[in-house]
């Protein structure tokens, strides 16, 4: 007997609402435990708050997890994104290429190095950098790259690493979004010359205010130590045996003082959290891998949704699936809008669920008009670049972000009835789009 799915009404025409279970401790993020108070407690208790031992011990085990040589830890992500810039080479006049669909940390900081961000866009499947959209930016100024894992989703870094070597530019991995993340079975963060990230209390990985740079090239790790590392530049450590700039003689006789001006340390109340955290961190996210792709799972093949997650047989995954979005195709569903589409689903009882994800940053003022340093001048050609801002519809994919992404649940516990309900209420609009349409 062949049997037709049931029709329902969309709780936003006046139906009853697909969620129907409690979330619980579903979302509850990041797992505090004992263990992270008691070491937390002992940093104040101790007054240790602004000293390096701890932060020490953790940049080193932080590193051994990643499988890099060198971490250096920071006061956010943002600095350490900063640093690698300068470390990098960008300075006045220079460009640095980002892609546009990002947070505004992935490259802003390049402003006030006196760079452009020359923006590329992103794969309408991936949301990140299309490696198609790179090599014809590359200019006689272009020093670096970066590349985002955008939502946990590894960029590919097989044909960027690849043009970046052709080049001979430097290669910044922002994976603020995807610790843990695997890109071919490998972490991402191990692929790029450098890698920096955030560790903000919202992110999968999550210990405050917090970020980190992680390096195998000496050279790039020194340079960021000179910029805003102060008391560390110059000093032997067990941890961090800088005992002189050994790339930059230079750079020594600056030792005492940060050459960025910056002050970009840790709270040690932050890395004692970040080595307990880090010693549960694959368990937990592979928990979370389980519940986002039971969600996934279950509405395989429904019209209009698309995972925004690799292929099973690709070994790439998602980490901790940060921001979870979802992928949408307005052509399969009538041509229903993504915004009447979330609507619907936010009214069965999903408030996640808004369409688009950042806003485009080519399209921002501060890329177009801000003049930083007073020069009469907006910044991104006030240092003789050439001018590569770009207005509305030269990026196409990241300027559709609102037409072919939504949020979905970002489950922290793979809890198979409540999961089962969210997914009810994605299909239940999909498969009633029909209601949706006048
Ligand atoms: C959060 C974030 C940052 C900035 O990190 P903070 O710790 O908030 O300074 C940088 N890049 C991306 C992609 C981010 O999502």
């Amino acid at each position: 007997m062949k049997t037709t799915a049931k029709k329902q009404t969309l709780a936003i025409a006046g139906g009853p609402k697909a969620m129907t279970k409690d979330d619980g401790d579903i979302f509850h993020w990041p797992i505090v435990t004992k263990a992270d108070e008691k070491a937390v407690v002992d940093v104040l208790r101790r007054g240790a708050m602004s000293g390096s031992d701890i932060t020490k011990r953790f940049e080193r085990e932080f590193a051994d997890w990643m499988g890099m040589k060198y971490g250096l830890a920071y006061n956010n992500g943002t600095e350490s994104l900063r640093a690698a810039m300068w470390a990098c080479g960008l300075g006045a006049g220079d460009e640095l290429i980002c892609p546009s669909m990002t947070y505004w940390a992935s490259c802003t900081a390049a402003l006030g190095l006196g760079a452009a961000v020359n923006f590329a866009d992103v794969l309408p499947k991936t949301l990140c950098i299309d490696p198609k959209d790179i090599e014809h930016r590359i200019g006689p100024r272009t020093k670096a790259i970066v590349v985002v894992h955008y939502c946990g989703y590894p960029c590919d870094m097989g044909p960027i690493m690849k043009l970046a070597r052709k080049h001979k530019i430097k290669v910044i991995e922002d994976v603020s979004h995807a610790h843990g993340a695997l890109y071919k079975g490998k972490k991402v963060g191990t692929f790029g010359d450098i890698s920096a990230m955030s560790m903000m209390a919202g992110k999968s990985f999550a210990i405050g205010e917090a970020g980190m740079m992680v390096t195998n090239n000496r050279d790039l790790y020194e340079r960021c130590m000179a910029y805003g590392h102060y008391e560390r530049t110059g000093l032997p450590t067990n941890f961090n045996p800088v005992e002189r700039c050994i790339f930059n003689p230079e750079l020594n006789k600056f030792a005492g003082l940060p050459l960025g001006g910056y002050k970009h340390r840790m709270n040690q109340t932050c890395s004692a959290m970040g080595r307990v955290q880090l010693k549960q961190y694959d368990r937990r996210i592979k928990e979370i891998q389980s519940a986002m792709n039971r969600f996934w799972d279950l509405l395989d093949g429904v019209p209009g949704l698309k995972a925004h997650r690799p292929p099973a047989t690709s070994k790439s995954t998602m980490g901790g699936w940060y921001a979870a979005r979802g992928l949408y195709r307005a052509s399969e569903l009538g041509g229903l809008s993504c915004a009447k589409f979330c609507e619907a689903v936010r009214a069965e009882g999903v408030p996640v669920c808004t369409p688009g994800a950042n806003f485009p940053l080519h399209l921002h003022s501060v890329f177009h008009d801000a003049d930083i340093f007073n020069m009469g001048k907006p910044t991104m050609i006030s240092f003789g670049q050439r001018d590569v801002r770009q207005g509305p519809g030269t990026l196409p994919v990241s300027e559709a972000i609102h037409d072919i992404s939504y949020g979905i649940p970002w489950f922290k516990r793979d809890r198979p009835a409540i999961i089962k309900s969210y997914a009810k209420a994605y299909r239940k609009v999909a498969e009633h789009a029909d209601q949706l349409m006048d």
